[in-house]
């Protein structure tokens, strides 16, 4: 083998490359695989906010997490979880240190983009029942049309109870449908905007078409749909008033390619940090910091209410933590550490008019580390300090995770926003790190699993180091 040029080996010393986890670390391709398969059946399990922080605290009791109220007296090594309304969830373990050295932070969310049923969304029109919906978060329209479709949620009748409703994911349930326009009299659509095609008034979910079998009544269909509902769940039009029901992708995450390495999946924004998140705090074990893993609600429509980032429970907990400890709660915020763990858009080379590719997540190459996000000139975002950006950089390599530089795409093509700037605006340290997801906010996205697995590996270095 002839010997590396001076050229060569100044390159290497100076130049920043990507390279994919396969080609850094090829023996734990394994274990990247292994992981993922837990990673499936978490997606699989929580569609929902709900039913993924149901979920969630299900795998911390597993591991010996024990339900925290207000004012209860904490010690070193104890673990806890607290429900928010059963949209969210916060985990924490009380470090061996003291608590003023700070906290390590990692918030992600668990609601995805979907499509809710409105309050008074029962109808009927051409031979076909229907629910009215409103859609959560920022979905291309036309994606949700002639797919399978599942229902889940809530409804909570008059008299205060809650029935859970899930209808959908097993193979032998039925699925809903949102109709599309036949091609041969799309005509007009054709030439609307795309984002024009299918507009919010079309998503229309299709229940059924029976007419119950009375020619003494109108709206015979819409009828029979409530006495199925009436029959199966004690439920009447009036008790849709107080239901939380989202339409979700019937679809199971399934593995994608010749070679297995990529996951498709609904709801891999931000389950895709979530369950890291989890995972990771249960591998510590005894930990020196006093660790949290906030899974949050209502980041897809702002971070707004009780149970998103801009609430007040983060500070509530840790006061409450700090006043039961004896300590100052301004200087462990101050002392704090934050991963906003929310996922990144990967380069797409088939879009790559959108993109600035050294500045892009690359499929493969690890966790996205992005010091800001925002739109236009950086508006609207934190922007973690060069200091905080190299210390997360620093705990990263030296744990041998796989990671990279990232931002959205072109600078002026549009941008979004996470959690980051909620947190940091309470005096921590924050900055944005996650998995580079394909088709993002599309019904069925697609990420890597050598990604999934070092967002883990980056998850873990950072509750440990
Ligand atoms: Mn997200
Ligand atoms: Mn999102």
């Amino acid at each position: 083998m002839s010997e590396k040029t001076k050229g060569q080996l100044l390159s290497e010393k100076l130049t920043y490359k990507k390279l994919t986890a396969y080609e850094k670390y090829p023996n734990e391709a394994d274990a990247a695989y292994a992981y993922c398969e837990g990673y499936k059946s978490f997606l699989n399990t929580g569609k929902t906010a709900r039913e993924a922080s149901d979920e969630a605290v299900r795998l911390a009791k597993l591991n010996g997490f024990e339900e925290f109220t207000f004012g209860k007296a904490v010690k070193a090594g104890e673990k806890y979880y607290y429900i928010n309304r059963n949209r969210s969830v916060f985990l924490f373990v009380i470090g061996s240190e003291d608590i003023e050295n700070g906290i390590r932070i990692c918030a992600s969310h668990i609601d995805s983009p979907a499509i809710d049923i409105r309050a008074v969304p029962l109808y009927e029109n051409g031979g076909m029942a229907f629910f009215r919906t409103h859609y959560y978060g920022g979905i291309k329209k036309y994606q949700w049309t002639a797919i399978p479709l599942s229902l889940h949620g809530i409804i909570t009748k008059k008299d205060g109870e809650t029935v859970n409703i899930c209808v959908g994911e097993d193979e032998s349930d039925p699925i809903f449908y949102i109709n599309d326009l036949l091609p041969h009299l799309a005509k007009e659509q054709y030439t609307k905007l795309l984002h024009e095609g299918i507009d919010g008034e079309t998503l229309n979910i299709l229940l059924g078409s029976v007419p119950y079998p009375d020619d003494a009544v109108s709206e015979k269909i819409k009828l029979n749909v409530l006495s199925i509902l009436y029959e199966k769940y004690g439920i009447t039009e009036e008790d849709f008033i107080s239901a939380e029901l989202q339409i979700v992708p019937a679809l199971k995450a399934r593995d994608v390619g010749f070679d297995r390495s990529l996951i498709a999946s609904y709801g891999h924004d931000d389950r895709v940090c979530a369950y890291p998140s989890l995972t990771a705090m249960f591998e510590v074990n005894a930990p020196v910091h006093t660790l949290m893993a906030v899974l949050a609600d209502k980041e897809e429509t702002g971070s707004n209410g009780a149970t998103g980032m801009k609430g007040a429970l983060l500070d509530d907990i840790i006061t409450d933590i700090c006043v039961t400890l004896g300590k100052n709660e301004r200087t462990v915020r101050a002392n704090s550490m934050c991963l906003s763990a929310d996922v990144c858009a990967a380069y797409d080379p088939n879009f790559a008019n959108a993109y600035e590719k050294n500045n892009s997540a690359i499929v493969g190459c690890g966790v996205g580390l992005c010091k800001y996000t925002g739109a236009r000139g950086k508006s609207d975002t934190n922007d973690a300090t060069g200091e905080y950006t190299a210390k997360i950089a620093r705990i990263f390599n030296e744990a041998d995770v796989v990671w990279q530089m990232c931002e959205m795409g072109k600078v002026d093509f549009g941008g979004g926003g996470t959690v980051a700037k909620y947190i940091a605006e309470r005096n921590i340290d924050t900055i944005d790190a996650g998995v580079p997801v394909i088709s993002m906010h599309a019904p069925y996205e697609v990420v890597s699993k050598a990604d999934v697995y070092n967002m883990h590996k980056a998850t873990k270095a950072f509750y440990e180091k």
